[in-house]
């Protein structure tokens, strides 16, 4: 078993759960995340989180992509 990340995205996947990224990087990588189901899975994963460890999670990134 290796540690490395699979999909470069899925470390900036956590950043901008956090509100990390700039308004750039955030829609890069929201476009990203409806081609990649690696960082659709750990956003998913991750999702929970920053509603306990800061705040609620803004609506727009809730797991829910519409077809
Ligand atoms: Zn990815």
């Amino acid at each position: 078993m290796t540690a490395e990340p699979p999909c470069p995205f899925t470390t900036s996947v956590a950043s901008l759960l956090i509100g990390a990224l700039g308004p750039l990087e955030r829609q890069e990588l929201e476009t990203h995340l409806r081609q990649c189901p690696m960082c659709l899975e750990e956003l998913i994963l991750l999702a929970p989180l920053p509603g306990l460890l800061h705040r609620a999670t803004p609506p727009e990134l809730c797991p829910r992509w519409d077809p």
